[in-house]
């Protein structure tokens, strides 16, 4: 039997760098290896978990799997799919949360943060997050999960219900790694933290055109005098240096590094180029998103029929839970 690979991006917002090479590259790998069969789903559940708009979700819900489309997940080789449409992924989580305390999710460094950006949210749902994440990958029994850095901690809680249920009930749930890429963190363009749809002025969105681009970049803060001496690791100038290699070819790279050192470095000039590199690497991608925001009713079957297949998957696994757990 091939293995199977599950991810999944939340509906809050448009995808930006940091979802495409830590999430999506690693996506498009697995999609072309045979060895695997790949469900990539819109995480809409999960939006739910910090403050949003209603109408925002219902058309982001859409225009995430259009984003995926368009970035080369075919729908011949991956099965495409809406989270909230499968309700086998809940009743897992449920099943699951009753093996997890409620001390080992508050601990998480992920739900700390997210009690820090919105304290005036602080519930159940975001909580059960991991519990629920758990579900989506386990409901599958999927053991590769393509996933940027920032969702380590999530996958060690995955690994952590896979072993309680295989303990206490004998299911046969695989233990779950992250598929790294070599995008697995982008950082921030504000010069501290991670990119991310919830922080604005952090990203740079997949259909960003050449002079949002260029002012996004703009305003990312650099050093106000020239330092010199080797690449600091964080703040605004490491973190450009970042998104840099991430982009251009090796030489050019090492072009600015040594500009850098000998206190050279026109931050101007590095922002342009990594302006146009950026540009380069989205153009086929939003090129090809022109074609499905034009046939809707393309867009429309291949979720339907993603829909159904994954609930087809996940039904057998939450039957198989249930007969162990007693309720069957
Ligand atoms: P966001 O924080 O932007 O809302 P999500 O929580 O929806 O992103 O994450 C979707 C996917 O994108 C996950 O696999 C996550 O690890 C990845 N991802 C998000 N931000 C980054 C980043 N800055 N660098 C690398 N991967 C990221």
């Amino acid at each position: 039997m091939k293995k199977r690979v599950l991810s999944g991006i939340r509906a809050n917002g448009r995808l930006h760098l940091g979802n495409y090479l830590g999430a999506i590259k690693g996506m498009l790998e697995l999609q072309d290896n045979s060895d695997y069969e790949t469900l990539y789903m819109v995480a809409d559940l999960h939006t739910l978990t910090t403050p949003y708009d209603v109408e925002e979700l219902r058309k982001n819900r859409r225009e995430i799997i259009i984003d995926y489309l368009a970035a080369g997940l075919d729908h011949g080789k991956s099965i495409l799919f809406q989270q909230s449409s499968n309700p086998y992924h809940i009743e897992l989580a449920y099943l699951f949360s009753t093996v997890m305390t409620v001390a080992k999710m508050q601990h998480l460094p992920t739900f700390k943060e997210k009690v820090k950006q919105h304290p005036e949210n602080v519930t159940i749902a975001l909580l059960n997050y991991p519990v629920l994440m758990a579900a989506d990958i386990l409901v599958y029994k999927a053991d590769s999960i393509p996933v940027g850095l920032d969702q380590e901690p999530h996958i060690e809680v995955v690994r952590e219900i896979a072993r309680r249920m295989n303990q206490d009930f004998g299911t046969y749930f695989p233990e779950p790694k992250r598929f790294k890429t070599p995008g697995q963190y982008v950082p921030s363009l504000l010069g501290e933290g991670k990119m991310s749809k919830s922080i604005e002025g952090s990203f740079i969105n997949l259909i960003d055109d050449l002079a949002t681009i260029k002012s996004k970049l703009a305003k990312a803060p650099t050093d106000s005098g020239l330092e010199g001496g080797n690449i600091p690791e964080t703040g605004g100038v490491g973190n450009l240096f970042t998104l840099l290699k991430l982009f251009v070819d090796k030489e050019i790279f090492v072009k600015f590094v040594i500009d850098y050192r000998e206190k050279r470095i026109r931050y101007s000039d590095m922002k342009q180029v990594l302006a146009d590199a950026i540009f380069a690497e989205l153009k086929p991608f939003q090129e090809k998103r022109k074609y499905f925001e034009e046939n809707p009713d393309v867009v429309d079957q291949i979720i339907k029929d993603g829909n159904k297949k994954a609930s087809e998957i996940a039904r057998e696994t939450v039957e198989e839970v249930k007969k162990k757990m007693g309720l069957l």
